[in-house]
């Protein structure tokens, strides 16, 4: 997240312009807040001008719209509050504003870990919980579905506990709410005790992936591979739980692999293949070759790493089962379609949650995710493969681009009927709204 304040030529702060990510969204609000305590939140919401949009960032790491208020737009806040770990419980009260790094530094110091993850931790916990943020693991759910309780403030400046105990029906549908039913000020997680991974990373041929899906998928704690298009080729990860002693990567191999290999090397390629896009193909070639490393580490290590090249992203929830053929009928139509796709096409899965508009709500998921390198056009491939993805009963990630809006989606989210009922309870005035939210919840 960019956020630039600017100033006339006599130094007054003029308007102030907030941007995500990828660079593709931004916002300039009337009014731009970091809160510092419930209470101040209390008030931002019951004194601002009634007709005013109040949204709420995380840390921009959304393709979509999901941010943006013209009116009000409060930044994560800084509450300058420790995690409350309550190791009876195995829950801890995290700051909702607090990025996962953050959280996973303080979990390990104390002898604690989130149980699973995505892929990067610069994303805040209330960010990551209201787009149903995941990431792989048949055994496991995303992290919305290891929430145990949350604190929001409400459209009337109520300071509201949700749990399975207290505010039965916000907690029942509210745990992944796209910022809609007001500002979370804290968010309990379930936590487990620390552990390490160990990482076996390898190129395997994709076929071979693809017929023993299930069977690779189930064979470690979490699988996920990523298919280098214009190749057959997979890449592979598998992470499975273990006493063994750490056997970490070096510092100077673990910098070579994540920064230079994942980032600016592929970075470099990228950049290649935007300026000549017939060389892409070819380039990808050299993916593949990447070897094999294996090695154990925390958990934390393991799951995340830094992203330096910007992206476009979409992402869709399958069924499990589906996964093998809709993966192959993409291979197939990029070929047919001669798209030149420089970015591997990400593949992962979850176990099936209780969460209302979860990606995995009620089914064991698949997800396939596709990326295009920021500067060239992605809506082409990305629409083919929604075109692929959604009659599968395909749910796109909130957080991710992808082209719905709430008439499909209505039919994807068992219970987004309900979940638009409370938000118009709790907010009749639609102060938590804005477009995004309204083309895919409906107006
Ligand atoms: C490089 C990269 C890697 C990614 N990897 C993964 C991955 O592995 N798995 C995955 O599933 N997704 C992934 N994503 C997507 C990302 O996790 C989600 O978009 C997530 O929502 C971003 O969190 P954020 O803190 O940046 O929230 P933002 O994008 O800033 O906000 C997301 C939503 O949360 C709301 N929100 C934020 N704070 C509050 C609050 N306090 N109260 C109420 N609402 C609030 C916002 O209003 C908005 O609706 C990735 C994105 C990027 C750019």
């Amino acid at each position: 997240m960019t956020f630039i304040e600017s100033r006339s030529s006599t130094g007054q702060r003029t308007r102030v312009r907030w941007r995500n990510w990828a660079g593709s969204v931004t916002a300039s609000p009337e009014r731009v807040v970091r809160p510092t305590s419930v209470s101040e939140i209390q008030r931002l919401v019951t004194e601002s001008p009634q007709h005013w949009r109040i949204r709420m960032a995380g840390s921009g790491h959304s393709f979509t719209p999901i941010v943006p208020s013209d009116h009000l737009l409060l930044l994560p806040h800084d509450f300058s509050e420790e995690l409350g770990i309550d190791s009876k419980r195995m829950v801890a009260r995290v700051p909702a504003g607090m990025v996962l790094h953050e959280v996973n530094l303080r979990l390990a110091a104390a002898g604690y870990a989130l149980a699973n993850m995505g892929d990067i931790t610069a994303q805040t916990v209330a960010g990551s919980i209201s787009t149903s943020t995941h990431g792989t693991g048949v055994g496991f759910t995303g992290l919305a579905g290891q929430v145990a309780g949350f604190s929001l403030v409400t459209a009337t400046g109520d300071w509201l506990h949700c749990s399975p105990d207290e505010n039965t029906e916000v907690w029942r549908l509210g745990r992944v709410s796209l910022g809609a039913l007001g500002i979370l000020t804290h968010v309990d997680m379930r936590i487990v005790p620390a552990f390490r991974l160990r990482a076996v990373e390898e190129p395997r041929r994709l076929d071979e992936v693809l017929d023993n899906f299930d069977s690779i998928t189930e064979r470690s704690d979490h699988f996920e591979f990523y298919w280098v298009p214009h190749t057959r080729w997979a890449l592979t990860k598998h992470n499975t739980r273990t006493d063994e002693p750490a056997i970490p990567r070096s510092a100077f191999s673990k910098w070579l692999g994540k920064t230079v290999l994942e980032n600016y090397a592929f970075g470099a390629v990228c950049a290649v293949g935007k300026a000549v896009p017939s060389l892409i193909p070819r380039l990808a070639t050299a993916l593949p070759s990447s070897g094999r490393q294996e090695f154990v580490e925390a958990s934390h290590d393991v799951f995340a790493t830094r992203r330096l090249v910007r992206f476009h992203e979409m992402e869709y929830s399958i069924p499990r089962a589906a996964l093998p053929s809709a993966l192959r009928n993409i291979v197939q139509m990029v070929e047919r379609e001669q798209f030149k796709v420089s970015f591997p096409v990400e593949v992962r899965v979850t176990g099936a949650d209780d969460v209302a508009l979860s990606t995995s709500f009620g089914r064991e998921s698949a997800y396939i995710a596709v990326h295009m390198y920021r500067g060239m056009q992605y809506e082409a491939y990305f629409r083919r493969v929604e075109e692929i993805l959604a009659p599968l009963d395909g749910r796109p990630h909130w957080g991710k681009l992808h082209f719905q809006g709430a008439e499909t989606l209505r039919k994807q989210y068992a219970l987004s009927d309900h979940f638009v009922a409370l938000r118009a309870e709790l907010d009749p005035e639609r102060r938590f709204l804005n477009s995004y939210v309204e083309r895919v919840l409906g107006a």
